[in-house]
């Protein structure tokens, strides 16, 4: 069985944190791959569980030796993926799910052409700023920031495969589920799933010619 790659992309704030938990509890036979950072660990961050945390020392010496499938500078500091995470997938006979930035994604695109990728957009730059406030987790000037920022990711969401728009969170989680389970039908990984033609149905309205007219206002609604 070939192991499936996952690509999972977003502004900040935009739900993907509580997207990606749903999805690695509801659906089995994933693999989440813990990226290497040389940012600070924040709040309730266990090194090992959300990033590995490294300096940039030994950041760059994994890039000299060829140890990342991909890596970037996000927002001033190094994000990478291990390609070890392929080996243990494979291994493990999972797929492997990538939480990684536009830069990131279009690298892995490159060397893995079938891999899948998924942007998940907010309803609105107005939505977005108050899931921000009502997370509770950042201060004014960040809040600011991440707006700032989001507006600029954004514009990346063209490179997809499929769009997420995340409305009702319980809606975008079984449309996230059904383009995994759909993707992995396709490509005869783990058998025809029960709700196969739901899986597809669910999947085909994220596809990003399908959702082109309802991004236009999101777009706007950024100054775009
Ligand atoms: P990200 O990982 O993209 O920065 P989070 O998953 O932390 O975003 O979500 C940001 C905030 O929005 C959190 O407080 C989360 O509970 C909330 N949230 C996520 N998805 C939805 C949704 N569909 N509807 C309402 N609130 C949501
Ligand atoms: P944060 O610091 O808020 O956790 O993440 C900042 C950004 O870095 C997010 O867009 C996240 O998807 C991205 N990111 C996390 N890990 C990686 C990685 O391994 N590679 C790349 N290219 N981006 C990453």
């Amino acid at each position: 069985m070939q192991t499936g790659v996952f690509i999972i992309s977003a502004p900040s704030g935009s739900g993907k944190t509580t997207l990606v938990e749903r999805l690695l509890r509801e659906l089995p036979g994933l693999l989440f791959s813990v990226s290497y950072t040389t940012r600070a660990p924040r709040g309730q961050e266990q090194n090992g569980r959300e990033y590995c945390f490294i300096t940039r020392e030994e950041f760059e010496s994994m890039v000299r030796s060829d140890e990342l499938l991909e890596w970037a500078m996000v927002f001033g500091n190094y994000y990478g993926t291990a390609r070890h995470f392929l080996d243990d997938a494979s291994r493990q006979g999972k797929d492997l799910l990538l939480d990684i930035d536009v830069q990131g994604a279009k690298q892995v695109k490159e060397k893995i052409p079938d891999a899948v990728s998924v942007f998940i957009l907010p309803p609105s730059r107005e939505i977005l700023e108050w899931r921000l406030r009502h997370r509770s987790q950042d201060s004014e000037e960040v809040i600011r920031k991440r707006l700032l920022d989001a507006g600029r990711e954004i514009y990346g969401y063209d490179q997809y495969d499929y769009i997420l728009i995340n409305d009702q969170l319980d809606s975008s989680a079984e449309r996230l589920k059904a383009i995994v389970q759909y993707e992995r039908s396709r490509r005869g990984n783990r058998g025809a799933p029960e709700g196969e033609d739901t899986a597809r149905r669910l999947a085909d309205s994220c596809r990003k010619e399908r959702v082109q007219t309802q991004v236009v206002p999101i777009l706007a609604s950024f100054g775009g």
